[in-house]
């Protein structure tokens, strides 16, 4: 048996480094972090070749004396919190006291801070983890932090650093979110002699948002509320092309959580063109004891308690925000606007009949398609009384001993036929089932895609004339390392000089105009992937996949025949989970019996 012993500081602190500081974007996130909790007005970043070279952070906080910058260099050492109550309810970013202790390991490291510049300050400088000198010297209240050649001494991890303009990217984002969460505060960010952001103190956040980003002339504002939570936030829709900005917002702090960035993509992705590029911010306030930020070493993802509810909320207040933007009025709006149930109850004498007569005479589309209501597609008319509603209505006796429906003849019931070409409607012993056609048909395409790309074999087609797709260079770059992934899933891709991408196969489901979004899609994402290779890999396969399969899917406003309905319904039935989309999003919706004679006033 080998002897056990203790390791030495210095070596755990670079073994943490590994957690905490992934890149030169990890130590803006952190240093920035700092600065906000020592509560600045001003931090100034300021990188050299992407920050692999130098990350400078400066502020006007409240600074450190000797005794507290030195004590902030050990591990474990934090002024934020004191006792283990505390973790419940934090309320500054940062509590592990490990950030300063990890950096230091693996750059060339110098402190310099002042709490009183009437005592003066005082200059500590680390190489490796090793403080080599503390000195006093004179500077105004706050804190400069500088590092230089990250990760010097751990030379697997400089091999995983990308061109500085990716690490620069990254850094960017990091600083985004500090940012928008704290528009009263005001941020530079320079790189070299180029002065990226300078961000004055505002006390609104979308003249923030347009200090961020360039060419967001137009922002709108969005707010839902739900219980103990409230997802507020601001979308600027984009020129239509490329990914979307995204900064998420938990109590203040950027996270990354590939749920809600999954629901906010999608959501922007079915309101069609022109969200592509957009810039979206979601800022989730949420009470303390119903999320844990202390699951990530880096703070970046928390754990909901109720995460379904989470990812329902800002689902909700993203779709408000595409609708004010389009000028369009919210769905939900309007049901709780006067609609027609309501409307009957206003005036307890006026018939069902007599609505129904006056909505068909507004020349509405069919509600129903299926030959049980009558293929000739003019809207039911009934007669006076609510008896019959044009509704499977079965008495209470009835519903209490299951309801009584027709034969199956889908797994999930019987069809009755498609709503509005968007939804399908069937009946099961418990009452009405809605399923969302285009998300169901996007369930089916994700997992024959993702099986596609386990495998081998992959039908594809060539074209005839094949597409050049201008990405920039940064994307194209990226090419090489995606290429035999899309030839998995047959799209044929090579580089067409600097910044161009030749496309000349697609598979069977894609039409030639989405196989460009698709392509760009991934290559976005290996762009934008986390250096971790498998995470990597896998990030990009599911982009791919998920990318793929909303292109192909059958839109909503699409009629299928009652075969294609059928054939659609076989499929979903057969995926892993036919209830829930690949982002947590439901796809089929059941009103019970019982809800809807509650509804209706029957019980
Ligand atoms: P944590 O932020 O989790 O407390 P850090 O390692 O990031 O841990 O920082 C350790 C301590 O150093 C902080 O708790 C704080 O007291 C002090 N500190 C770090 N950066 C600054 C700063 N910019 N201004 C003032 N104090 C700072
Ligand atoms: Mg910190």
């Amino acid at each position: 048996m080998p002897t056990i012993r203790v390791l030495p500081d210095e070596l755990v602190n670079r073994i943490a480094a590994g957690e905490v500081v992934e890149r030169p974007s990890s130590v803006v996130k952190e240093l920035v972090e700092n600065s906000l909790d020592a509560g600045a007005s001003r931090v100034e970043v300021e990188l050299a070749s992407g920050g692999r070279s130098l990350v400078r952070v400066a502020d006007d906080g409240c600074g450190m004396d000797g005794d507290d910058a030195l004590l902030a260099l050990e591990r474990h050492a934090t002024s934020k919190i004191s006792s283990a109550d505390e973790l419940a309810h934090i309320s500054t970013l940062g509590f592990r006291g490990e950030a300063l202790p990890s950096i230091a390991a693996v750059s060339r490291f110098e402190l310099t801070s002042a709490a009183d510049p009437a005592l003066g300050g005082i200059r500590v400088t680390v190489e490796g983890g090793r403080i080599l000198a503390a000195e006093g010297t004179a500077r105004a209240r706050g804190t400069t932090i500088e590092v230089r050649d990250l990760f010097f001494n751990v030379p697997a991890r400089r091999k995983f650093l990308r061109a500085p303009e990716t690490e620069l990217r990254h850094a960017q984002e990091a600083l985004w979110g500090a940012a928008l969460a704290r528009p009263d505060v005001a941020f530079i960010f320079r790189h070299g002699p180029r002065t990226l952001i300078d961000a004055p103190a505002t006390a609104d956040a979308s003249r923030r948002l347009k200090d961020l980003w360039r060419g967001a002339d137009r922002v709108v504002r969005f707010a839902v509320h739900g219980g103990s939570m409230e997802a507020e936030g601001l979308l600027a829709p984009g020129a239509g092309r490329g990914r979307p900005n995204l900064i998420i917002l938990v109590n203040g702090r950027a996270v990354r959580d590939r749920l809600l960035v999954g629901a906010v993509l999608r959501v922007l992705r079915e309101a069609g063109g022109g969200f592509g590029g957009s810039r979206v911010v979601v800022d989730l306030k949420i009470s303390p004891d119903e999320v844990d930020v202390n699951v990530h070493p880096s703070k970046a993802e928390v754990r909901f308690a109720r995460s379904g509810a989470v990812f329902a909320l800002v689902e909700r207040a993203v779709r408000e925000g595409v609708a004010a933007s389009q000028g369009k009025v919210d769905v939900r709006r309007l049901e709780e606007g006067p609609s027609p149930v309501n409307r009957v109850a206003e005036d307890p004498h006026r018939g069902y009949g007599e609505l129904w007569r006056r909505r068909s005479r507004n020349d509405e589309p069919p509600l129903f398609s299926h030959p049980a209501y009558g293929e000739s597609g003019s809207a039911p008319v009934v007669g006076e009384r609510a008896d019959e509603f044009p509704w499977p209505v079965t008495g209470p006796e009835q519903s209490r001993s299951g309801a009584r429906a027709g034969p199956a003849d889908t797994p999930f019931g019987r069809l009755i036929g498609q709503y509005r070409n968007s939804f399908l409607l069937l009946e099961d012993g418990h009452g009405l089932v809605i399923v969302d056609q285009h998300v169901a048909h996007e369930r089916v395409l994700y997992e024959r895609i993702l099986r596609r790309l386990a495998g081998e074999e992959t039908p594809s087609q060539g074209l005839l004339e094949p597409r050049l797709v201008e990405v920039g260079e940064a994307r194209a770059a990226a090419l090489p390392s995606v290429a035999d992934l899309l030839r998995r899933a047959g799209i044929d891709a090579e580089p067409f000089g600097p910044d161009t991408v030749r496309l000349s196969s697609l598979p069977p489901e894609l039409e030639p105009e989405g196989v460009e979004r698709v392509v760009e899609d991934v290559l976005d994402r290996a762009t934008a992937a986390d250096g971790v290779p498998e995470r990597a890999a896998e990030e990009i396969e599911e982009e791919l996949a998920a990318s793929l399969s909303c292109r192909a899917a059958v839109k909503v406003n699409h009629a299928l025949s009652p075969q294609e309905q059928r054939a659609l319904l076989d499929d979903l039935a057969s995926t892993d989970n036919p209830y829930r989309c690949p982002h947590g999003r439901p796809i089929i919706l059941r009103l019970s019996q019982e809800e809807m004679e509650r509804r209706l006033g029957r019980r």
